[in-house]
Order: structure tokens, then C-alpha cells, then sequence
């Protein structure tokens, strides 16, 4: 496989340290909010290399964090606590907000076919291990101490910025406005690596140290977690383009100080979920969730489809019409596999490879997707018959993850427009045969019917909260989606 490697800015040839065997590491989520769309491109993205390596045969140790201390608004380390904000804002304990949002960021990777990694590992569970390499970085003469709080001494390395194309607006932001500058600071860009003198006297979450009661520093969990779970030598690294600085150059300052070796040569970095009016972020217009995209209609898979046909160095713009487009193209795949029959008969195993050989191309030349989806157009137009396209489309969707095979067949077994109640009249129903929606509007009709408008207008409103409009026919009613 080639792969582009941010840390040496060339797509290269994709290597390990054992043989055939991948230690993956991926920065996890700040569980204080939903994850917005954006961040979850970074994990569909992950998710489709993780498993085209998989395909490839690698075997595969994945590890991600779940950062439930530590990490500060701003991400080189000041200002306030996001977990702490998120429980000041919702009135619950720092661990509920935790616990809340760690369950629902796993609820939309499931809605999304992103497979949960080998090892997901909360920060707040591995306390006496940070603590430990703190104290092995201080001992090596990489950090000090100043106000109370351990930092990491930038200086002390001959190279700082590994990955110097990162945009200014990356850069600037331990100077944004409204930060406080840390004064303990020998130099800008230290970090810290443990809090005990912070201007939050209220942190709900301490612990015991050789330093004062008090927290870690959001990067020292990466460091520290990875190297528990993937050994001292990681051989790929992913995240979010924003991670790359300050978060990944710390971490890469931290382990290879720590460790006295390189660490880990190779960074896959995706880049960002766009809108109209630039990065994606939660704090600015609309925020956009996986259920927000359920409410008006869409199936979460559509969004993946949406992501995967774009490469993942390149911005990606969001808009609904965008949205829309994919969502379209994702539908009309779906019913041209359906329209193939699977008794047409058997695997004609050299068109298989041959096909095969080409997917496995594609995505190994720096994960192509979009070519890789791509891919099974080629397959529906291939001269051969639809028992060996139905068996290539399943094997590329090992990778892809649409669940093409799965809404194929339930476009085969669905049944035609069918009335599915007589009264004094019928209701005509979509050919979709979804039964909760039907029962929904068979209720709201008889609601109705029985003079009782408030709990018609709930059942209306319930509906519409999921994008499906009721429309009332003469003796029935029937419905669509918006
Ligand atoms: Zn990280």
C-alpha cells in the first residue's frame, strides 16, 4: 500500500515494524458534546484504512483514547476545562458527561458502520501510567516545574515542528484573543504535561501525585495509552488534520523524549469537513449531527457514502444539497444491485480477481475511495454474470462499509404499495414497508378519527421530527418523506 505520511510530506510506501502486522493508533474523542459531522469524516475515514488494511492482510492492533480529563479549550492547554464546562452546562457530574457522550459518539459510529478499535481506552483509567512517564520525562531533564504545574521543556529537542504544513490558523492557537498567556512558560510552545496549580480551583476530577493533588495535560494521555496498548513502536498514527499541531508534535516530543528512539514513522491525517462559511466547528451555526441528519431524513450511511467520494487529504465541503446529491446517488446504487439477480449464475472466479485485483489497487494507492466506489459502478457494467458482481460488491464492501448487499435485498423484498388498514376507507401506504411508520399514521388517522386533535397533531409532529410528512387522501392517509 502507498500511503501520504504528514510527517514526511510524500506518499510512500506503507511499512511496519513486524511483518504483516499494523500497531494503529487513533486520537479518540473529547466526550464533553456530540461529535459534530466533521470529526466523524476523521473516523469514517479511519475506519475505511483500518479496514482496507485488514483486507490487505494485515493483522491489525487498534487503539483509541477517550479523553475525559485534561483537555483545555484551547488545545495548547489554556483556558477552561472542556469536560468541566460540559457539566457546568447540562448540571450533571463530570462522569455523567462523560459517560453520556462516550455512549452517544459509539451510538453514531454504529449508525455509520465505524467499527469500535481493539482498545478503547478512557484517560481518567490510566492515571498511575501518566503520572509515571511525567516523572520519567523530569528525570530525563525534558520537563520542569514552575507555579505548580509540570511542563514540557520544548527547547530541550533539536526539532520541535515535525509536521510544518500546518495552516497559520493552526499555529496561532496558543495566541488566540482571550487566552491568558501561561507566565510558567520557559518557552511558547511548552506544554503541560500535569496541572496542580490551575486557575480552576473547582476541578472536579484530581489525583495524587509526586507533584500535588491535581490532573494531566490532554497530550500525555495519547502518549502514554498508545505506548501501554501498541508497544514502544507505533506504526501509524491517525487523526484529524487540526490534531497534527500542537496535539501530535507533542506527542511525538513526549514519547520519543521518554522512550530515547523514534516512535512512530508514519501520520495519516484527514482533512477538514468544510461549510459555506469554513471549518466546521460546534460552536458556530448550525450543529450538525449524526441525529440531526436522521431527524430530516437521511440514513447515516448516506453521509458516509457523501465522505467516501471525496479523497481524505482534500476539504470537504458540507451542504445540504451536496448532502442530497450523495444521498440520491447512494439510493440509486442501492436499487441497481437490487435489480441484480443472485441465482444468475456462479462466481466466474478470474473475473472476481481480476476485479479484485483492481479494487485492491485503487484503495492501496493513498486509500482512493472515491475510485473505490467507483469501482463497484465498474463491476454493475462488467460482461459477466450477476452472481460474480453480487460476490464483488460484497467483498468491496468489507471495506467500504455501505451495507450495499443488505439494502440491496431489502429493495428486493419490499413490498409494493399495499393497503394496510380498512376502515370506512383505506390507508395507502409507500412501498417501503416500514411498519413503525405505518402503525404511527394508522394511529393519528384514528385519533382523528375520534375527535382527539391533540394526540393527532403529537403523532403529525412526531413524524415530521423524523422527516416524514402525513398527507391526508380522501378516506385514508398516506405519507413521504421531506
Ligand atoms: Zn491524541
Amino acid at each position: 500500500m502507498y500511503l501520504y505520511n504528514s510527517a514526511t510530506h510524500k506518499k510512500e510506501e506503507f511499512k511496519t515494524h513486524t511483518p504483516n502486522h499494523v500497531e494503529m493508533y487513533t486520537c479518540g474523542p473529547t466526550v464533553y458534546h456530540f461529535a459534530h459531522i466533521g470529526n466523524l469524516r476523521s473516523y469514517i475515514m479511519e475506519d475505511v484504512l483500518e479496514k482496507y488494511l485488514r483486507y490487505a492482510g494485515y493483522d491489525v492492533n487498534r487503539v483509541m483514547n477517550i479523553t475525559d480529563v485534561g483537555h483545555l479549550t484551547s488545545d495548547a492547554d489554556e483556558g477552561e476545562d472542556k469536560m468541566l464546562k460540559g457539566a457546568r452546562r447540562e448540571h450533571k457530574t463530570v462522569m455523567e458527561i462523560a459517560q453520556y457522550y462516550t455512549d452517544a459518539f459509539f451510538d453514531d459510529c454504529r449508525k455509520l458502520n465505524i467499527k469500535t478499535p481493539d482498545v478503547v481506552q478512557p484517560a481518567t483509567g490510566l492515571i498511575p501510567e501518566f503520572v509515571q512517564m511525567v516523572s520519567g520525562l523530569l528525570e530525563k531533564g525534558y520537563a520542569y516545574l514552575a507555579g505548580g504545574n509540570v511542563y514540557f521543556d520544548t527547547s530541550k529537542l533539536p526539532r520541535y515542528y515535525v509536521f510544518n504544513d500546518h495552516d497559520e490558523e493552526d499555529l496561532a492557537v496558543g495566541v488566540r484573543e482571550g487566552v491568558e498567556e501561561d507566565t510558567n512558560k520557559r518557552n511558547k510552545n511548552d506544554f503541560v504535561l500535569w496541572f496542580t496549580k490551575s486557575k480552576f480551583e473547582d476541578q472536579a476530577l484530581k489525583w495524587d501525585s509526586p507533584w500535588g493533588v491535581g490532573y494531566p495535560g490532554w497530550h500525555i494521555e495519547c502518549s502514554c495509552i498508545s505506548l501501554k496498548y501498541n508497544g514502544e513502536y507505533l506504526d501509524l498514527h491517525c487523526g484529524g488534520v487540526d490534531n497534527a499541531f500542537p496535539h501530535h508534535t507533542n506527542e511525538i516530543a513526549q514519547s520519543e523524549s521518554y522512550l530515547g528512539h523514534p516512535w512512530c514513522p508514519q501520520w495519516f491525517h484527514v482533512a477538514h469537513l468544510n461549510t459555506n462559511d469554513g471549518k466546521m466547528s460546534k460552536s458556530k451555526g448550525e450543529f450538525l449531527t449524526v441525529s440531526l441528519l436522521q431527524e430530516k431524513g437521511y440514513d447515516p450511511l448516506a453521509y458516509r457514502y457523501f465522505c467516501l467520494q471525496s479523497h481524505y487529504r482534500k476539504a470537504l465541503v458540507f451542504t445540504w444539497e451536496n448532502l442530497d446529491n450523495a444521498a440520491g446517488a447512494y439510493v440509486k446504487l442501492q436499487k441497481k444491485i437490487a435489480a441484480l439477480d443472485p441465482n444468475d449464475g456462479t462466481v466466474d472466479q478470474a473475473v472476481f480477481d481480476a476485479y479484485k485485483a483492481k479494487f485492491v489497487q485503487t484503495m492501496g494507492n493513498d486509500l482512493n475511495t472515491s475510485m473505490g466506489v467507483t469501482a463497484i459502478f465498474d463491476v454493475l457494467k462488467a460482461k459477466t454474470n450477476d452472481a460474480t458482481k453480487l460476490a464483488l460488491i460484497g467483498d468491496f464492501d468489507q471495506v467500504l462499509s455501505l451495507n450495499l448487499l443488505e439494502a440491496a435485498a431489502a429493495f428486493r423484498n419490499a413490498k409494493p404499495a399495499q393497503v394496510i388498514a380498512q376502515h370506512d376507507g383505506v390507508y395507502i401506504v409507500t412501498g417501503e414497508g416500514n411498519p413503525a411508520i405505518d402503525a404511527l399514521v394508522m394511529q393519528r388517522y384514528e385519533a382523528k378519527k375520534a375527535k382527539n386533535f391533540a394526540e393527532a397533531d403529537r403523532i403529525r409532529d412526531e413524524l415530521k421530527a423524523q422527516g416524514i410528512e402525513i398527507v391526508d387522501v380522501k378516506g385514508g392517509a398516506t405519507w413521504k418523506r421531506i
